[in-house]
């Protein structure tokens, strides 16, 4: 099967700034693939290279095997969700649907049939008459969607499509689009700077960092093994602590824990243990988090129960070594 996208030693520069430096990626058909990392490291240049809103300065892009290097955006047989729907205020739900399908010259008999279908598949059949200004954020971005899935692009892409959402409506869109991608099987590139976004919803998940893909991998192997100091400490909470190297290879480095994987100490029996000051304890609503100051660095933990112990008091903070990472400095 050929796969849905291809790059191909990509770069993009903007004067002497490398946005997207030197990125390979295969996405194949069906699957939903994240890009995931901080502001800034290039992933919406990446999805835009891919859509064809700009050129790569190098490099190669296939879809569906074809190379696409010299297509204009709107023959790439991609469709683009943005953060906030960029929908036509003075046209209804249906006219903003709709209009792709007009662009692509789609016969005017199919246009309703297959309008009214998507905004049964994202649950806005009731809305169509409506205004974007007369709903809600959520509903316009499920809009935005139908507007993009309508056409049945070869590949989907979503530049963080729920950052401007409240919580709620954030964790309601992101089920939707799991829910569509499980029933529909579209090919799928997302952005996101939400490691939670990220993991919910992919199938792969490439992290990216200063226009480099870093690690690309399924959500389990991208948070359990994580390939270098940012993956891990990008995705996922984490401690550090500046140790030794365990092993007799290492130079001096860094050793990570997930916070998850520390607890309490009483007597004897944890295979690690440090001592630290209790700095503060925050209520997080179920749990409580607490803080402590080691003699090799922060760390902090959660505990169900109410702490006994409060700021200033010593404790002994355990850990299982295979629980931990070292990364030595690079
Ligand atoms: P992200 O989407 O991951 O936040 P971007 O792809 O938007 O990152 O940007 C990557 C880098 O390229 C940033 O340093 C940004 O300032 C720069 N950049 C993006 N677009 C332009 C542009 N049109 N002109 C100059 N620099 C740009
Ligand atoms: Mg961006």
């Amino acid at each position: 099967m050929v796969c849905a996208l291809r790059l191909e030693n990509v770069v993009k520069r903007y004067g002497h700034h490398a946005a997207v430096d030197g990125i390979d990626l295969v996405v194949e058909q069906g699957e939903f693939l994240t890009l995931l990392g901080p502001s800034g490291c290039g992933k919406t240049t990446t999805l835009r290279l891919i859509g064809g809103m700009d050129r790569p300065d190098s490099g190669t892009i296939e879809i569906m095997g074809r190379k696409v290097d010299r297509l204009p955006s709107y023959k790439r047989d991609t469709a683009t969700v943005f953060q906030s729907g960029a929908l036509f205020p003075h046209l209804t739900v249906a006219e903003n649907v709709a209009y792709g399908l007009r662009m692509r010259g789609t016969p005017s008999a199919d246009i309703a049939p297959r309008v009214s279908r998507i905004l049964e598949v994202v649950r806005m059949a009731d809305f169509s008459e409506r205004y974007p200004s007369e709903m809600s954020g959520g509903q316009r971005q499920r809009v935005a969607l139908a507007r993009a899935m309508v056409v049945e692009p070869s590949i989907l892409l979503f530049d963080e499509p729920m950052s401007a959402l409240d919580l709620k409506l954030k964790l309601e869109l992101r089920a939707e689009i799991h829910r569509l991608h499980e029933e529909l099987g579209y090919t799928a590139v997302f952005v996101t700077h939400d490691q939670n976004e990220a993991m919910a919803l992919s199938d792969r998940i490439a992290v990216m960092n200063q226009g480099k893909i870093e690690q690309i991998g399924t959500p389990i192997e991208i948070f359990e093994r994580p390939a270098s100091e940012f993956v891990y400490t990008f995705v996922g909470e984490s401690c550090s602590l500046n140790l030794p190297p365990q092993s007799a290879i290492g130079s001096s480095g860094r050793l990570f824990i997930r916070p998850s994987k520390l607890a309490l100490v009483n007597g004897s029996g944890a295979e690690n243990v440090l001592v630290g000051r209790v700095t503060t304890i925050e209520y997080l609503g179920g749990t409580y988090r607490i803080h402590a100051e080691t003699e090799h660095g922060t760390l902090f933990f959660d505990s169900a129960k109410a702490p006994t112990v409060g700021p200033d008091h010593m404790i002994r903070i355990g850990w299982k070594s295979a629980d931990a990472t070292y990364f030595p400095l690079p």
